[in-house]
């Protein structure tokens, strides 16, 4: 059977390949697949009488990539957020019971059905700004059967709505409450147990540490990768939030996908991500929410050809956010980046950090899967602080949202 070849015409097309280059013209779908794209004229004679539609000059982007997220959580922590507000220290939230734990606690109560549920709604918010993959880390259930849990309902919504889910084990998050005290049996307990057995299980596409001063030391963070890689599969890093431990040095070792955070790496760090053509995850929700004031080393990872992503980091502690387009929009204002570096980053470069590769640009081969717009330019999705102007996704050569393109 043949499959159906869609030619999608009157675009402004945005492709985010290596050129970024944008112009007016048409793009043919055949299947989940990109085959031609191009000013129209061009087009070769044998697809001139396939079916059409006519974007009336709307743009396109490749789907939006929201490369780092811990979407899949119970509970939020709203009434913590208020009383710090109110002049509470973090020390008072956590002897009460607050911060990481809080989180911990909810999300081992839920039952898979209930996490689910309460996670769907982030997930609808990001696919409504034209996002068609996301990754999402485990690391708030930090027993074997509650990152299972994490794990299972990722999967499901990948299952359930359109979009591409890149899974990571992000176990070594937190020290949870049973282990206090002994970071090195749970890292054991992490590395030589929980990741194999969750491997086997299909679950797992990457792996990932948060490796911190307040967190998991070099040696332990290296635990865990070993065994990732002794597993076959890619490893990622929290690094350099908020210190520099060597962590980003730790990684580059283990030619990690991508290093996240990076607001303490040097120069130094950038070189080594360029050599293991690591990219640099920014994620300026976090920047903000925290109040930081130290910017990720912008001009080292230009000058040394780092390529750069941007994502939400929607979790519940140090990135409220369910909204790829505000985290493009703050990487302009508070980490300089321009707006087609910022485009880059939540398309091309997000999908090298979550190794989903074939997607990210409107390219032929790629999948065929993009974002329409009513904007005036790709600037504007970054230039509005807040506004989505998402008109539509199509998702496997398939229109899976917004009103349909005839
Ligand atoms: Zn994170």
């Amino acid at each position: 059977m043949s499959e159906r070849a869609v030619l999608w015409t009157n675009a402004n097309i945005a492709t985010c390949d290596a050129s970024m280059r944008e112009f007016t013209g048409a793009l043919l779908t055949v299947g989940a697949r990109i085959v031609w794209l191009g000013e129209e004229a061009a087009l070769p004679a044998r697809w001139r009488e396939c079916e059409r539609r006519d974007l009336q000059g709307r743009w396109i982007t490749p789907g939006l990539i929201d490369c780092h997220t811990h979407l899949v959580f119970a509970g939020t922590r709203a009434a913590e957020w208020n009383q710090l507000l109110n002049g509470a220290t973090y020390e008072q939230i956590a002897r009460a019971g607050g911060g990481i734990v809080s989180t911990v606690n909810a999300t081992r109560r839920a039952s898979e059905a209930e996490l689910f549920d309460q996670s769907a709604p982030r997930l609808e918010s990001l696919l409504a700004e034209g996002v068609t993959t996301i990754e999402i880390k485990s690391g708030y259930g930090l027993t074997l059967a509650d990152e299972r849990k994490m794990l299972r309902v990722a999967r499901a919504l990948g299952e359930r709505y359109p979009v591409t889910v890149r899974t990571t084990f992000l176990a070594a998050h937190a020290i949870p409450p049973e282990f206090a005290g002994r970071a090195g049996d749970y890292i054991d307990e992490v590395a030589d147990r929980w990741l194999p057995a969750l491997h086997a299980e299909g679950l797992v596409d990457a792996v990932d540490v948060f490796c911190e001063r307040i967190a998991f030391d070099i040696a332990q963070s290296e635990r865990v990768l070993a065994m990732a890689s002794k597993l076959g599969l890619p490893v990622r890093l929290h690094a350099e939030q908020l210190s520099n431990i060597g962590a980003t040095q730790l990684a580059t070792r283990y030619r990690a996908l991508s290093c996240d955070h990076l607001e303490f790496s040097t120069e130094d760090d950038a070189k080594a991500m360029a050599r293991a053509g690591t990219v640099a995850v920014l994620l300026p929700t976090a920047f903000l929410h925290l109040n930081e004031t130290k910017v990720p080393p912008l001009d080292a990872l230009r000058k040394h050809g780092v390529a750069i992503a941007v994502a939400s980091d929607c979790n519940p502690g140090s990135s409220p956010s369910a909204s790829i387009l505000l985290a493009a929009s703050l990487a302009t204002r508070l980490f300089r980046l321009r707006p087609t570096e910022a485009l880059a980053g939540i398309t091309r470069h997000a999908a090298a950090a979550c190794g989903a590769r074939g997607s990210g640009t409107l390219s032929v081969g790629a999948a065929a899967d993009f974002a329409i717009w009513d904007v005036a330019s790709t600037d504007e999705l970054q230039y509005w602080i807040g506004r989505n102007g998402c008109a539509g996704v199509v998702r496997g050569g398939v229109q899976v949202r917004g009103a349909a393109v005839a």
